[in-house]
């Protein structure tokens, strides 16, 4: 595994490869890395010659009051577990070298990016697409791999792509979990021992809107009384930020249930945000 941290260099090793006719699968991260990395990196694996994982916090996606200077980091423990993966190149750069002084572009994807976490996080989704663009200039990736976890992540990438028309597949992979349900997420590590517990409902709530979609409810407004209703009655949860059912690709909120819809929450315990959505196929 290669350990790159200059984005010129970064970029000349990769066109090397896509010069020989080699594929190149990219799986972007901000690094304290779990199984739902991994599976990410798994499948990039499976299907490229080439495999690149960056490791980046981008400060450009975290709002002034947000968890950047707290945010897990274990570059230690990355570096052990991408090891065993095989991976090619792992590209840790510096956060100068990314934004040197006087950077000042920035995308914005428009209307998908202010609904769901983008009215709880202001700037966040153009800090995303920011970097992601940055990085696909520099690896020029054949496939992307990103986890269907932020749903509204991958809806914005995709629309980035076609709009500016980067030619990297991007492809969506399904969340990964813990035992009980919960979503793996760097950030689960804030979680004292009786929120861990409790951050479970998340999944389990998803679960009762499924299985109630499936039994004949269709209705978008009784759905999310349904999850409103049972994530309210979770004494840690302290704010819930959105429960809904949304069209997976406009991020609307639906008024009638049809063919496919996207059932999307977001929660705080405490000043833990935590964020869980499933897609329903009728
Ligand atoms: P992050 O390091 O949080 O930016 O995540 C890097 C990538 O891993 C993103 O595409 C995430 O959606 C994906 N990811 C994070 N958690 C999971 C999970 N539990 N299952 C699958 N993919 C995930």
């Amino acid at each position: 595994m290669e350990k790159l941290r200059i984005p010129r260099i970064t970029q000349d090793s990769c066109k090397k490869h896509l010069l020989r006719g080699r594929s190149v699968g990219f799986v972007p991260t901000m690094g304290a890395l779990h199984d739902g990395h991994l599976s990410l990196v798994r499948r990039a694996k499976m299907e490229n010659d080439i495999v690149v994982v960056s490791i980046f916090l981008n400060p450009l996606q975290f709002g002034p009051a947000e968890d950047l200077d707290k945010y897990p980091r274990d570059i230690e423990g990355d570096i052990r577990k991408l090891s065993k993966e095989d991976i090619d190149i792992l590209f840790i750069p510096d956060n100068s070298l990314m934004y040197p002084q006087g950077f000042s572009t920035h995308i914005e994807v428009g209307a998908v990016s202010e609904k769901l976490c983008g009215k709880f996080r202001p700037g966040h989704f153009s800090g995303v697409a920011t970097v992601v663009a940055k990085l696909f200039n520099i690896i020029s990736p054949t496939r992307a791999y990103f986890g269907q976890k932020d749903f509204q992540q991958t809806v914005i990438i995709n629309k980035m792509a076609r709009d500016l028309n980067f030619d990297a597949d991007i492809i969506v992979c399904p969340i990964i979990r813990e035992q009980d349900g919960l979503a793996m997420s760097s950030r689960n590590v804030y979680l004292d021992s009786e929120q861990r517990i409790a951050a479970s409902a998340l999944y389990r709530c998803l679960i009762k809107a499924s299985d109630s979609v499936q039994s004949g409810i269709t209705s978008g407004e009784q759905i999310r009384a349904l999850m409103r209703d049972f994530l309210s009655a979770v004494p840690l949860i302290s704010e819930i930020d959105y429960a809904s059912v949304y069209d997976a690709e406009t991020l609307e909120e639906v008024a009638e249930i049809k063919k496919e819809a996207l059932l999307a929450i977001a929660v705080r315990f405490g000043d833990i945000r935590l964020i869980d959505n499933i897609l329903l196929i009728l």
